[in-house]
Parts: C-alpha cells; structure tokens; sequence
C-alpha cells in the first residue's frame, strides 16, 4: 500500500504514483470535485431540454446539461439533482427526471443482474467478434471518437452513433467497443455504460439503432460538409436492421428473489466503532452517508492497483478522481493510497456507503455500512424494459 499526499499537484501525482496504471489521454476540461459539481448546479438551466437534449453541433445549441460525471460519482446524488430541477417548466423537467430515472434504472439492472449484464441480456447480438468498429475517414465518426479520447464526455445522441457504427453496422462485437468507451468516458460506469450499448444495440431490445447520414445532416450538419467521403457517404443508407433472435432467457429479468439484497442494507449496519470513512469510486461527494455520520473522521481513499492496471482507464478519469479527492481535502482530513482496498478494509475499522456493483460483495469486514442513496429503492417485479421497471417503482 502506498500512500501520497493529495495536495500535490495532479500532473506530478500522475508521474509518480500512477506509471502504468492508466492509457494516457490527458485532461478533461471537465473538472472534478464537489466544489464544480455544485457550480454546474446552481448554474443549471434546463429551459428548452427536451427540444435541445440530442443535438450534437454546434455546441452551444445542446442542450444536454454534462453533469453525468457527478451523478455517476454520487458527487450529485439523483435527488439532488430531481429537487434541483423542481421550478422547471413542466415538459422539459419531466423530460429530463425521465433521464435520471434511466440513470437509476441502470444502476437497479446492474445491482440486481451483475456481470450477467456483459453478455447479450435477452437478444442474440454480436458480442465478442474482435476488431475495431470505428475506422477512421468519416467526418462524423472521427469527430466523435475524437471528442471522446480528447475530453471524455459525448452527449446520449452521438453514444449511440458509437454504439451502433461499431456493432450494427460494422459487425464488431459490442463488448469491445463498450470497453473502449468506458475507458474514456468520466462518467464512465458499467450499470450505463452496458445499458447504453445493449440497448443501442438491440441486445437489449431486440431492435438494433440504426446510424446513417439522415441523424448526423439532422444533428451535426457542419460535419457532412466538411467531410472528405461527402459524395461518396459509406452510411448513406440505414444499416439492414432485423427483429434479433431470442437469447437464453434469464429468469433474474422478470423478478428478483431478494430485492433486500440487491437494495442493500436500508439503515447503517455498525458490527464495532470505525476510526475511518472509506471512500468507493460508487460515492464521492460530501454527502456520501458514511462521511456525513462520521463528520469527526478522517476519510481514506484506495485507488485500487490491480483494477487500474488492467482496465488501462484514461488519465483523464484519473485527474478528475485526483480533483475529487483534492476538492474534498480542503474540507476533511483525507489520505490517499494505492493498492488494495478490500484489504484496506480488512486491515483498519471502516465505515462505508453501500454500493450496488458486484465487487462489494468483496468487503466481508467493514465496521459499519450505510445504505446506498437511491432515488428510488429496488423492488422484485421486471426490470425487462425501462417501463416495465418503472411501472412497479414505488412513489
Ligand atoms: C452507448 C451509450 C453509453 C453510455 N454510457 C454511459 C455511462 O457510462 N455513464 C453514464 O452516466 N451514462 C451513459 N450513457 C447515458 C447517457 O448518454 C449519458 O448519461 C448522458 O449523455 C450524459 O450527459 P448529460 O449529463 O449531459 O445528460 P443529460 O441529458 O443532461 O441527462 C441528465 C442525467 O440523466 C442521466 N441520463 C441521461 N440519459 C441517460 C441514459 N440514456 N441512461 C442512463 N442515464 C441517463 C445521466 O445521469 C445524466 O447526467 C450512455 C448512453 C449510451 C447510448
């Protein structure tokens, strides 16, 4: 286990403690940390979303709001997020609590599925055929894959061009392409990133996306018109898309034997007196529940080696956890590790927030667990579509 000072300077923390445990990529403008998520907040203006929320170029007509990388770290938790948007006008709040509510259910899949959700959930899809599903030469598809590596964020509309160029179309399996994506994206995380991609993709769904020139003419018109394949457009047309094929039904979809372990504990659980707040990269806000029941705490973070070595994320994930971390320590007493936080736990008495991913399950000896902040808690019925999920939430 190592430890580093987390008010040095991001760039020489990443020199030096971080060799080999990231893809490079460099830094987002998209800054971490409490201190910006609530910036972003408090300067939230959704006033015209649903019209807006797809569009890709130019950028000041999106309307997408890119607080993804806070929701996804529980910097903002998705209530925060839902009160905050209350004086809205009606059809674009309703419109955008839809997509929190997508947020949720992804995590409510993921917790209640697991890494079941890697592979094809209820339709036959290409999944593992090797290859890269974005050769370069088109406008479009450049621009994207660029705007990805080079700041880690793309709105839902140009994911699913992504999503659909690399598997519908290009026939390359979509565990790949997805893996390519997470290592980018800051608010990369497996619950919406394998949603995203199962249901772009038709694995999910059973009707594939189909990405043709019509969306990026409708969406981004600038990138038609500089691109070099303009006369001779490889994506005139539609992919040829087909009702997929069933696969192996998978019974946890239609009901779960045990929502109350798939919730989590729903009041904290203190087995003996923690000395520590341990923090998961599931919840790293000031309001993550371990931290706000033990304000006197000192509050550690395990950057965990052996799942950055081989995830090879981008340094730009890294810099926004560093910024995250940095923020916070301006406001607790934090230390910073790297190596292995199961054993961190094991080795110190912890208090801890619940988080609904099927590696704490790996945490067998915590002194005291919080529960996870759901928006909604998880409930038995079907999670097989998005409204069904959503049709059995309770209100
Ligand atoms: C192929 C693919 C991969 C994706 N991977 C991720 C991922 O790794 N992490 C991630 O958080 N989202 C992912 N999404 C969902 C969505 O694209 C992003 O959440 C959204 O683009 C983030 O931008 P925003 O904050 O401006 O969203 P806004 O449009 O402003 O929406 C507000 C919030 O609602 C939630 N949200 C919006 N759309 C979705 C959606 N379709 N699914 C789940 N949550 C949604 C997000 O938390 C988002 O921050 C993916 C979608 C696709 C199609």
């Amino acid at each position: 286990m190592k430890q580093f000072d987390i008010t040095q300077d991001p760039e020489d923390l990443i020199t030096d403690y971080f060799d080999g445990l990231h893809s490079g990529g460099g830094r987002s403008s998209i800054k971490g940390g409490q201190t910006a998520a609530n910036q972003a907040l408090e300067t939230l203006d959704i006033r015209g979303y649903a019209k807006k929320r797809s569009e890709v170029l130019p950028v000041h007509k999106r309307g997408a709001t890119v607080l993804s990388p806070y929701i996804r770290h529980n910097i903002l938790p998705l209530k925060t997020v839902w009160d905050g948007v209350s004086s809205a006008p009606h059809y674009d709040k309703e419109k955008f609590r839809d997509e929190l509510l997508w947020q949720e259910y992804a995590r409510h899949l993921y917790a209640r599925v697991g890494t079941r959700l890697f592979e094809n959930l209820r339709f036959e899809q290409t999944w593992d055929e090797e290859g890269d599903g974005w050769p370069e030469g088109m406008a479009c598809v450049d621009a994207v894959v660029d705007e990805l590596n080079t700041d880690g964020w793309l709105v839902n509309q140009t994911r699913m061009w992504l999503a659909s160029h690399w598997s519908v179309r290009n026939q390359k399996g979509w565990l790949h392409g997805q893996e390519k994506m997470h290592q980018q994206l800051l608010d990369g995380s497996r619950a919406a990133n394998l949603l995203g991609w199962q249901w772009t993709v038709g694995s999910g769904t059973g009707k594939p996306y189909g990405f043709a020139r019509w969306q990026v003419e409708k969406r981004a018109p600038s990138l038609c018109g500089s691109c070099p394949l303009k006369n001779n457009c490889p994506i005139q047309e539609f992919p040829e898309t087909h009702q997929l094929d069933q696969a192996p039904p998978e019974p946890l979809l239609a009901a779960d034997p045990s929502p109350e372990l798939t919730a989590g504990p729903l009041v904290p659980i203190q087995k003996q007196k923690p000395e520590r707040v341990l923090l998961t990269i599931e919840s790293l806000g000031d309001s993550d529940p371990a931290m706000v029941a033990n304000p006197e705490l000192p509050v550690a973070f395990v950057f965990n080696e052996e799942a950055l070595r081989k995830l090879q994320l981008s340094s730009k994930r890294i810099f926004f956890y560093l910024e995250t971390l940095q923020d916070l320590a301006t406001r607790r007493n934090v230390s910073t590790y790297i190596g292995d936080p199961i054993q961190f736990a094991n080795q110190n008495s912890v208090a801890i927030t619940h988080a609904p991913v099927p590696s704490f399950s790996k945490f067998q000896n915590v002194a005291e667990v919080h529960p996870y902040p759901w928006l909604r808690l998880p409930h038995a019925g079907s999670v097989k579509s998005f409204s069904a999920w959503r049709g059995k939430l309770h209100h």
